[in-house]
Order: C-alpha cells, then sequence, then structure tokens
C-alpha cells in the first residue's frame, strides 16, 4: 500500500498532482475540500453547515472532517492506497489521522509538501476563479484569508511532519511548471 499526503496552502496545485499519482499508481484520492462542495451542490445537512465556514475562508471544524475523512476511507476497504489533498490540515486533525491510521494498520508512506509563495498563490487562485467559479476563490479578502488560516493552522504540520517521518517529508518547490513538478513526485514515489 502506498499512502500519500500532498501538503500545501490554498493553491499550490495540490488537486492537480494528485490526479497524476493515482493514475501512475492507481490509488484512490482524497480531497476534504472536493467532498465538502460535493455536499453543498446536494445540499446536505453537512454541505450547509461546511459552506458557512468555508465561504468565509475558516476551516471546517475539526471533529465534522475527521469523522468525514474515516467514513470516507472506509469506504474503499481494498484500495491499493490513497492520495489524502487537503487533508489534515490542523494538528488536531494529524493526530487523529494518526491513531486512525495505526488502528486499521494503514502505513503513511510520505509526506509530499509544495512549496509556493503568497504572490504566486493569490493570482493561481484569482484565475481559477474566473475558470471553475469558485466562490471562495472569486475574491481576494477571502484568498488572504485562506493562505493567513493556513500559516496560522495548517504549516505547522510540516514541522511535524518532518519529525515524525523523517526521510519521508519531501518539500519541493511547487512554482515550477506542472510537467517538472510531477516528473519530481514520480522520482520520489518510485522508491516505494
Ligand atoms: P484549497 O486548498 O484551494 O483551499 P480545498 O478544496 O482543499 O481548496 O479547501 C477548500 C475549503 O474547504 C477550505 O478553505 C476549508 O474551508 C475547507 N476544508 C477543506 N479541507 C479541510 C480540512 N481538512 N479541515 C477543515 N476545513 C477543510
Amino acid at each position: 500500500m502506498i499512502n500519500i499526503i500532498l501538503f500545501g496552502p490554498p493553491g499550490s496545485g495540490k488537486g492537480t498532482q494528485a490526479e497524476f499519482i493515482i493514475k501512475q499508481h492507481a490509488l484512490i484520492h482524497i480531497s476534504t475540500g472536493d467532498i465538502f462542495r460535493k455536499n453543498i451542490a446536494q445540499k446536505t445537512k453537512l454541505g450547509k453547515l461546511a459552506s458557512e465556514f468555508m465561504n468565509k475562508g475558516e476551516l471546517v471544524p475539526d471533529k465534522l472532517t475527521i469523522d468525514l475523512l474515516e467514513s470516507e476511507i472506509d469506504n474503499y476497504s481494498d484500495a491499493n492506497g490513497f492520495v489524502f489533498d487537503g487533508f489534515p490540515r490542523t494538528l488536531a486533525q494529524a493526530d487523529a489521522f494518526k491513531n486512525f491510521l495505526n488502528g486499521k494498520k494503514i502505513p503513511l508512506s510520505a509526506v509530499i509538501s509544495l512549496e509556493v509563495g503568497e504572490h504566486e498563490l493569490v493570482s493561481r487562485l484569482l484565475k481559477r476563479g474566473i475558470d471553475s467559479g469558485r466562490e471562495d476563490d472569486k475574491n481576494t479578502d477571502i484568498i488572504r484569508q485562506r493562505i493567513q488560516v493556513y500559516e496560522k493552522q495548517t504549516s505547522i504540520l510540516k514541522t511535524y511532519y518532518s519529525n515524525n517521518l523523517e526521510n519521508n517529508f519531501f518539500p519541493i518547490n511547487g512554482e515550477r511548471s506542472i510537467d517538472i513538478i510531477s516528473e519530481d513526485i514520480m522520482q520520489i514515489l518510485s522508491n516505494y
């Protein structure tokens, strides 16, 4: 089994790279943001609740997110492995995730961290807002808020994983072309 966390700020290219990885290694892509958006589109109770946080650029509460993620994993009992995109985003999520994976004897193989500066993030997200129509990508204040939330609550997980996983934590420059970044990731994953 290969299980990878694709880590990075909003707009760093996690979703794009996740698509390449799942094809190459036949893995399941789990994006908490996508699951929330699906729930919003289907007007579920969870979607209604999540949208209140997402529209403000805040994180959805931990308990809700962790429960959702765990039940999603449980849907794929015979998977080759997973690419987690947008999860974990807080220390509480990372701790709960660790316990959950340990309990299921699912190993965490690698954390790949896409490093992109704020200026580039804002411009990518505004462009995505035009192309995809995603509400939280249309407004510069909400985008900056999301980047701040990342800095305050999420970026600490880089230290967490570089301490916990040691040689399996890979920071990579996410400001290069999509293809070059994919090649880097393929190279890293060829060792697993
Ligand atoms: P991006 O990485 O561009 O912000 P995502 O689709 O990953 O896009 O996330 C969109 C929004 O969904 C986040 O701003 C947040 O409100 C919510 N969200 C996604 N994943 C999580 C998570 N693990 N914990 C809490 N909120 C989350």
